[in-house]
């Protein structure tokens, strides 16, 4: 009989704390789960799902202008942004709901209230202010924007969390961040209707993304219409007589906008956590610092998901939830594997990739070979849209591994979950090669550039 009250208290009901919750209940171990706002965590409330579901919206404008392309008529249309949050709403509390019932059918109790640690095998619940011990803590509490409090004027602008309330959708935004969640939102709002400008103070947008993507992203924004002011920064943001607010730049001077959007990274979770009390320790951005296989440096305390800072990204937390019971509780030690992460940008047109950039590649191997195809999709034929469609396979020449595959064009997202599978198998280009096309699709190019664009050895492009 264990002297703990719990086997597993969890600290946070987002996508890492809710895996781990479920899981240790359902081998039957007796799990707490505290949340201090709503289950499901960012991921479900205010991230991925909302934003896709308002990306999905922002589509429709040119949805409906392709249509006369292939032989329709569209009526005149109208968008209603209160109609959108509120199914938007509801479609979110009904995810909630899947996600607690999970919980409850695996048996795991739980808690809503905010928790804190008090020591190494004890929990604050704050609502109570009863204190629980456990004999493993898994704290899984995420991450939140960075407020950029150094910024006069921060308290005027909204993050991705307000952005998904807002009342009324703005007439004109500033979004400052060059980011996926920026990038992502400076798409939505273009869709919507709201005259946007994205600023960024770095050469170019989607740092760490392969060059072609990002070059060929933000040329087809700016067709689009979207204002993108790089090598720039917000210097302060102000409210104005006329309404609205005022934004001072470093290199465009002053800007008049209604809303002024921060996305300038995620920070960890961790102010007031208690971890202190409890030993565990944190890097200097506050993130807790974890062992291959999310240990802290206190025995029976683990870390999982975004506050850890490794990749913040939903599958990767669930990932790393699994490899957590895995060892913890199947006696089967995993820890989690961040190589090779599939992953999208949903920006209009998406991005899909897995790998390593051509950059990247280039400085890793003595020689590269690169598979490039820019292409108009068939549906723009007809519809008449000017959109280009990029294909990238990066090939390690040595051995023919491909190690990096980069689409920028619609549907590019559901492209890179598969090419995931294939890179993580080890696939070299002749196995691509010998992949029947399937036709007529875009996709079809990934197994049809059957000579390289262009090669580069020792850094040098041949
Ligand atoms: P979270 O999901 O953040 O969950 C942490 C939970 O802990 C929260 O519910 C919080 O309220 C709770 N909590 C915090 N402190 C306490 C406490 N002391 N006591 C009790 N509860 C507490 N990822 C993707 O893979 N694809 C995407 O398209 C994508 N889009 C995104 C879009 C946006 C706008 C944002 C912000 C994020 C997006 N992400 C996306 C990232 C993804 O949401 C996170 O990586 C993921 O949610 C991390 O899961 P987690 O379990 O670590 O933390």
């Amino acid at each position: 009989m264990s002297s703990f009250d719990y086997d597993l208290f969890v600290i946070g009901g987002g996508s890492g704390g809710v895996r781990s919750a479920r899981l240790a209940a359902s081998l039957g171990k007796k799990v707490a789960i505290a949340e201090e706002y709503r289950f499901g965590g960012t991921c479900v409330i205010r991230g991925c799902v909302p934003k896709k579901l308002f990306v999905y919206a922002s589509q429709f404008h040119e949805h409906f202008e392709d249509a006369a392309g292939y032989g329709w008529t569209v009526g005149e249309s109208t968008f209603d942004w209160t109609k959108l949050i509120a199914a938007k709403d509801l479609e979110i509390a009904r995810l909630e709901g899947l996600y607690r019932k999970g919980l409850d059918n695996a048996g795991a109790e739980i808690v809503e209230s905010r928790a804190e640690l008090v020591g190494p095998n004890s929990v604050l619940i704050r609502k109570t202010g009863k204190v629980v011990t456990a004999e493993k803590i898994v704290i899984a509490v995420g991450g939140g924007a960075n407020p950029h409090a150094a910024l006069p004027g921060h308290e005027l602008c909204i993050t991705s969390n307000e952005a998904f309330h807002l009342e009324k959708l703005p007439r004109s935004i500033l979004i400052a961040g060059g980011g996926y969640i920026a990038v992502e939102f400076a798409n939505i709002f273009h869709g919507l209707g709201v005259e946007t400008t994205l600023i960024y103070r770095g050469a170019e947008i989607l740092s760490r993304f392969d060059h072609d993507m990002r070059r060929g992203l933000h040329e087809a924004m700016e067709a689009k219409g979207i204002r993108i002011l790089c090598h720039d920064h917000i210097q302060s943001v102000a409210k104005a007589t006329s309404g609205g607010l005022e934004v001072e730049t470093m290199n465009n001077g002053q800007l008049a906008v209604e809303q002024v959007m921060l996305a300038l990274g995620r920070d960890p979770y961790t102010k007031g956590l208690g971890l202190e009390a409890a030993g565990v320790a944190t890097n200097e951005r506050g993130a807790i610092v974890v062992d291959a296989y999310s240990r802290t440096n206190v025995a029976g305390i683990f870390a999982l998901g975004d506050v850890t800072d490794r990749v913040q990204l939903t599958p990767v937390a669930i990932h790393e939830a699994m490899c957590f019971i895995e060892t913890e509780y199947r006696n089967n030690p995993t820890s989690p594997d961040h190589e090779l992460i599939a992953t999208a940008v949903f920006s209009q047109p998406e991005i899909g990739t897995v790998g390593m950039s051509e950059d990247e590649a280039a400085k890793r191997f003595d020689e590269i070979e690169v598979y490039r195809a820019q292409f108009r999709p068939m549906k723009a034929t007809l519809s008449g849209r000017a959109e280009k469609m990029i294909m990238k396979l990066i090939v390690n020449a040595a051995d023919r591994k491909v190690v990096g595959a980069h689409i920028l064009g619609h549907d590019a997202g559901e492209m890179a979950q598969l090419l995931g599978i294939t890179l993580k198998a080890g696939c070299t280009k002749d196995d691509f090669d010998r992949t029947m096309a399937v036709h007529p699709t875009a996709a079809e190019e990934l197994v049809t550039m059957y000579s390289p664009s262009y090669r580069i050895k020792n850094g040098e492009r041949i």
